[in-house]
This record gives C-alpha cells, structure tokens and sequence, in this order.
C-alpha cells in the first residue's frame, strides 16, 4: 500500500492497525525522496539516523504521541545535532550543529523521524527558492516552475507526498507563500509560541517556525508539539499551550471575517480574483460573514519589512566571518583579507544585497531616518490591527498575488518585484500575528492559496476555520502529477 500523499492522520492509522511498521515507513519516505531526487527537495539526508531512530520506537507504547513513527523533513536552517546544516549557503556548506534546535527536538521527543534537510533560499532570504547554493527546487506541480519561498523544499516534499509534513520558517511569508505555491497548508504561528532556540536567525523580531502539511489537523498535530515555553529563547512567550485539535470541528456559524479595504484585488489576474470570491461563498455558506475593513498602515508593509529584516540580518549575519563558523577562503594576507575574502566568497549576492541595505540603515545618520522610522510605522500596523481585531474574528486575502512563475523569470533584473511577491503576507509578521494558507483550487493548472490572518495567540480559531473549510470541499486532496519528475 502506498503511504505517498498521506497525512499524519491517515498513516497513524495505518500504523496503529499494523498495515505498516515505523522502519518501513520511514524506508518509504526515503524510497521516494530518491525517486523524486530530480526536484531538489533535499539537501542532506538523515538515513543511518532516521532508520536507527524508526527501528527504536515504541508504537506499543500506551503514551506514544500521535507523531511516534511518523516522518517529518526539516527546514535546513533548524539545526540538527550531527546533521549537517547550511541554511542553503556556502557558507555554512559544511556546518555541523553540536546541538538541536527546540522546535525540532520536540518533535523528535515524540517520536517522529527526521529523513532529512530541505532546500531554501539562502538564509530564507527570498520567495522563489533561487537563491540556494543547492540550486533550484522544481514546483512539483510544473517542473522547470518556482516552488515558492524561501521554505520551498519543505513545501514540494510535502506536495509531492514524500512526507506527510515538514518544518518551515516565516519571517515574511516564508511558510504561506510556498504552502500556497505547492498546494498544500502551512502555518505561521503568532511570534514567540514556538521557541527560536537553535534557529539560525535572519530577522529575530520577525522569523518564527511552523508546520506545512497536507491539512490543518496535521498542522495542528505539528503545533501541539513544537509550542511551548523555552528558558532557551527569551522571546518565547510562556502562556499555556492549548491542545489545537480540540475546537478544531467547532461550526462557523456567526464568525466573522474582515476583508481589507486597502488590498485591491482588482489588480490580481482574474483567475486569482474568482477563486477567491468562490471561497468566501464557501465561507458564507457555512455561517459566516464578511465585512470589509479597513487598515490604513498596511500598504506600508512591504517597505517597513524591508528596511527591518535587512538591519536585523546585518547583525545575525555578522557572525559569519571565517573565523568560527563554516567556510574559510584561502590565500589570505591578514585578517581583514580573511574576513572579506570569507564572506564574499561564502555569501550569494541576495544575502549581500540585504547585508548591504541593512548595514546602511543602521549606520550613524541614517539610523533614525530608516530603521526607527521603520519600527515607528510597524507600530502604527500593529495597532491597525489591534483595533479590527475588536470587531472581526479573523481576516481574509490571498495568499499570494499571482500563481508560481518560472525560474528566472521574476526579480533577477529587478529585486524588488519579487519584494512585492510578499505583499499579503508580511504584515502579520511585523504584528506578530498567527496566519495559515490553504488551497483553495488552481489557476492554469497550478494551486492558489487562500490566506487567514488570526488575533494574537488565536491559532485555534484559525485552524477551526481551515479545517471546516477542508471538510467542505476537496481541493486540499488535489495531488500534482509530478510529470517529468
Ligand atoms: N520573501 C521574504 C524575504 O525574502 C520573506 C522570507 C521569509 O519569510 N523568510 O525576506
């Protein structure tokens, strides 16, 4: 029986009933990863840990979590004791962690099996995937197609049903934009529920770890694990973790949903328009309301994003210098010669681009015209949305502007319109705010996302409406073909 594009619910039972062993699902999941090898999903495999970990666990064990058995691939800036981590650059092209980051760890204490470290754009700087030092990653949905990013293996290794789910990162859109692109759920939890402890850091206000999965029960099942309180990571919050599958089949009736004026979706390809107005029929139908609302600070996301992340991963990133970390030129005169010689050899030009904007941001003189006014306007965001947040339960758009678009075709002249690529995405992360993507049917044979944007802390209300929309139609089951893989 074949376990490709299962979910974590559908191979629990079949691990549960004996229909297959851990080892051998674990053997499965690997068996696909190569046969799909062509997509680049991966970037290190986990085989002689993976399988010595699946021949260990106790499915018999009366406590064992709903995850015991189940395989899971990981973001490959999450770092993993002994496996080799490079956040997709050169480098850290060799890089092995002495430690293993806390969302990943917990996963692991209850029993999944990590097979392996997923592609990304380099430090998750980007929305395409094309700025790995691994090369690209091909949509499973169209080859030669981005698969979205920058956690876009995670996403086409959950498309293409070689795992049930995996671990991503969002900072900007990093889990929704893939999610959408692949055609399947991810999540970006609220800023601090899930620790950041042993996450290679890009823009530490905003990166925050999540699941993409095939549905929200499975992103919910990830949540429950990965959430909690870590003396590790002091930004993680310590409010108590509820158990997000119990309200998850609660009716819609009377919720909420607010439609942002700002947003004109007038402009978006009217493929794209339809799905969405198909959707919120969907929504309507199922008891709930829309009402358009309006935040006046939200068109300056996508600059406000832009100045912070930048400044905040001038700072991350100026740990790399040859001298602790990873990669090291040769041929060197004196230390400056080192550091210079190290990080420009070691970074890809994506990375330098925003060492460069962030560097300047920051400098004397230019701090408080750009970063401080940055955080003054991201403020300004935040309270737009504390103010709906008073009168809707939770608000609506699309995930993305368009579908996924083909390799080179996009921001390789001009970055800045693969920059606009996260216009309806980022502005939960400056406000800290949970948001989910879910399919919702396809535009020229290609998947589209539908995205909801919670109230602080409110991951349940969002994983309640996703997953009685899931109950309500099928486009969350749509496979890709994988011709040509
Ligand atoms: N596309 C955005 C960027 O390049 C967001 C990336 C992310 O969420 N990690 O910064």
């Amino acid at each position: 029986m074949s376990v490709q594009f299962k979910s974590i619910t559908e191979l629990r039972a079949m691990l549960d009933n004996k229909l297959i062993s851990a080892p051998e699902l674990t053997q499965e999941s690997f068996q696909l990863a190569k046969k799909y090898k062509e997509l680049n999903c991966f970037v290190t495999m986990n085989e002689e840990l993976g399988t010595k970990n699946a021949n260990t666990v106790d499915l018999n064990d009366k406590n064992a979590s709903t995850l015991a058995g189940i395989p899971l691939a990981q973001k490959d800036l999450f770092c993993t004791e002994g496996l080799r981590t490079t956040c997709s650059s050169k480098i850290l092209a060799n890089f092995i962690p002495p430690y293993t980051a806390t969302a990943v760890k917990k996963l692991e204490d209850a029993g999944s099996i990590t097979i392996g470290k997923t592609n990304m754009d380099e430090f998750a700087m980007g929305s395409s995937n094309e700025t790995s030092y691994f090369g690209n990653v091909h949509n499973p949905w169209k080859k030669g197609y981005v698969p979205g990013g920058s956690s876009g293996g995670s996403a086409a290794a959950v498309s293409a049903g070689i795992v049930p789910a995996a671990t991503g990162t969002d900072t900007g859109g990093s889990i929704r934009q893939p999610a959408a692109h692949c055609g399947i759920t991810g999540l970006k939890p609220t800023y601090g529920r899930i620790s950041r402890w042993g996450m290679i850091a890009f823009a530490s206000s905003l990166d925050q770890a999540g699941p993409l999965a095939r549905t929200a029960e499975d992103c919910a099942i990830l949540l429950n694990a990965m959430s909690g309180h870590d003396s590790k990571d002091t930004t993680s919050l310590s409010s108590n973790v509820p158990d997000f599958l119990e309200d998850i089949n609660q009716p819609l009736d009377g919720l909420k949903i607010g439609i942002i004026k700002e947003f004109d979706l007038s402009d978006l390809d009217s493929e794209v328009q339809a799905r969405f107005e198909d959707s919120k029929k969907i929504y309507e139908n199922l008891g709930a309301h829309f009402v358009e609302v309006s935040l006046p600070n939200i068109s300056a996301s996508v600059p406000t994003y832009y100045s912070i992340a930048p400044a905040e991963c001038s700072s991350n990133l100026s740990r790399f210098d040859g001298v602790r970390f990873g990669y090291r030129a040769e041929d060197i005169d004196d230390l400056n010669d080192l550091y210079i010689k190290s990080r420009s050899e070691g970074f890809g030009d994506e990375v330098k681009r925003r060492i460069l904007i962030g560097t300047y941001a920051l400098s004397t003189g230019y701090y408080d015209a750009y970063y401080k006014k940055a955080q003054q306007v991201r403020r300004l965001i935040k309270n737009d949305f504390d103010n709906i947040f008073q009168s809707v339960d939770i608000l609506m758009t699309p995930t993305s502007p368009n579908t996924a678009f083909k390799f080179d075709s996009k921001g390789m002249q001009n970055p800045v319109e693969l920059y606009l690529e996260d216009l309806f995405t980022i502005s939960s992360n400056l406000a800290g705010l949970p948001a989910i993507s879910i399919p919702h049917g396809q535009v020229n044979s290609l998947p589209v996302g539908l995205q909801l944007i919670g109230n602080f802390l409110r991951e349940d209300q969002l994983l309640n409406a996703s997953h009685i929309f899931q109950q309500n139609s099928d486009f969350h089951l749509a496979q890709p073909s994988l011709e040509g893989f």
